[in-house]
């Protein structure tokens, strides 16, 4: 039977970019998913690839800022391993201020964002319609941020999947990763779920097989805590994001624009995403009248002239979340056991950086500092119930 280096299981942006950088050292891979990979989250995303703090939590801030540095090289190596464009733009977005303390709000995340190291400045409604005509005239203050880019993510996805493909992993659609398999307290490979279903009676019997490797990496979005044996590194969670598709329409920007109540994504071919919601715990990824009618107001409201765009897909996805809304990255207490999920709302945004530095820890055991906010241990020792001490 074949032993492989490593296994991960799920075939997201973060299974896909740490399988291609795996295998860039030469490590042989199998990556496992349980449907067609790049399904779920990372099918759903919007695509803007913005390091500067997130107007509620900053504590990704340095890794996104070093991802962010490692994009272009990143993108540079898979296209030149499929001879594809990935279509990555980076071009700055524009933040804008409606409400009555627009000024004083737009000084404050100019502020946050300076602290971040990062590139902000305020500008006049007039510069910022000449940067992006499509902006609405009546916003009342005006934000530019320079560093941040735009990309399809399901075409990132897919790039990045064929680039690993191209160089060597092994790819397994409909292949269901059930438990870790251990032995003598080490993670010896998988027991995984393979897409034949048996029939017995009425009854639908799947089977399983065990897969072998010397290390696997739980990397399966929201559904990491549902493999058997890795809940305790990996207490992952959802949280539903509904999302809107505008066709091309005159007047519709070309740049990343964002507001208190939402952002627009601009894609390559003329096209508009408008997001989101945020909506924990909510499975169900059937898109609401409530959700829709959010994204449409905030969309209108920063660019008038989608009005009068087509709608042209509505959808929702589900972030993978955790506890304390970090990512959770690195190695658990069980030898050759590595989580790679809880990226959250920025998940492609932080890519590249999970992918190098998770493999250079998988393959030469050098641990970057960059991955130490996020060890999944900070969640098995809290889970860890305490032996009973006998009387
Ligand atoms: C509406 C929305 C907008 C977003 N916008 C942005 C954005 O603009 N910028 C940004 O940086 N991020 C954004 N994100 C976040 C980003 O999409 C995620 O953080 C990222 O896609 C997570 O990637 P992943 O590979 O961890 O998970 P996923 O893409 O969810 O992939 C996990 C994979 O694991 C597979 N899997 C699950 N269980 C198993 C199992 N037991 N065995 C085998 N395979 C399994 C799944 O089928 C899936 O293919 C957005 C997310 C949403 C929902």
């Amino acid at each position: 039977m074949k032993r492989y280096d490593t296994i991960i299981a799920g075939g997201g942006i973060i299974g896909a970019s740490l399988a291609f950088e795996l295998a860039r050292m030469h490590h042989s891979v199998l990556l496992l998913d349980r449907q067609e990979p790049a399904r779920e989250a990372s099918w759903a995303a919007a695509g803007t690839i913005s390091p500067a703090p997130d107007r509620e939590s900053s504590g990704i801030t340095a890794f996104g800022c070093e991802s962010f540095r490692l994009y272009p090289a990143f993108i540079s190596a898979i296209e030149a391993a499929t001879g594809e464009a990935a279509g990555f733009h980076a071009g700055g977005a524009i933040e804008l201020f409606f409400d009555s303390d627009a000024e004083a709000a737009r000084d404050r995340r100019c502020s946050q964002i300076r602290e971040a190291g990062l590139d902000a400045e305020s500008i006049s409604v007039s510069e910022a319609l000449r940067r992006e005509p499509a902006i609405n005239p009546s916003a009342r203050a005006v934000l530019w941020i320079s560093d941040e880019a735009y990309l399809d993510p399901r075409v990132l996805t897919r790039v990045t999947l064929n680039a690993a493909l191209r160089i060597g992993v092994e790819i397994r659609a409909n292949a269901e990763v059930i438990s870790l398999v251990t032995t003598n307290g080490r993670c010896d490979g998988v027991l995984a779920a393979n897409a034949q279903t048996a029939r017995a009676g009425d009854l639908g019997v799947r089977t399983a097989e065990k897969i072998e490797a010397n290390n696997v990496v739980i990397a399966s979005g929201w559904r990491s805590n549902e493999i058997g044996g890795a809940e305790m590194w990996a207490p992952s969670s959802a949280v539903r994001g509904q999302m809107v598709g505008f066709g091309r329409v005159a007047g519709a920007p070309k740049t990343i624009l964002r507001c208190e109540h939402g952002y627009l994504a601009p894609r390559e071919d003329g096209r508009v995403v408008a997001g989101s919601t945020l909506e924990p715990g909510v499975l169900d990824k059937r898109p609401t009248a409530r959700g829709l009618r959010k994204i449409f107001a905030a969309a209108v409201e920063m660019a008038p002239a989608l009005a009068d765009a087509p709608v042209v897909e509505t959808w929702a996805g589900l972030r993978p979340d955790s506890p304390d809304h970090l990512p959770i990255i690195g190695s658990t207490d069980i030898q050759g056991l590595f989580i790679a999920t809880g990226h959250y709302r920025n998940g492609m945004l932080l890519a590249p950086a999970t992918a190098k530095y998770l493999a250079e820890w998988i393959v030469d055991e050098t641990v970057s500092k960059h991955l130490e906010p996020f060890s999944p241990l900070r969640f098995a020792a809290a889970q860890r119930k305490p032996i009973a001490s006998e009387e």
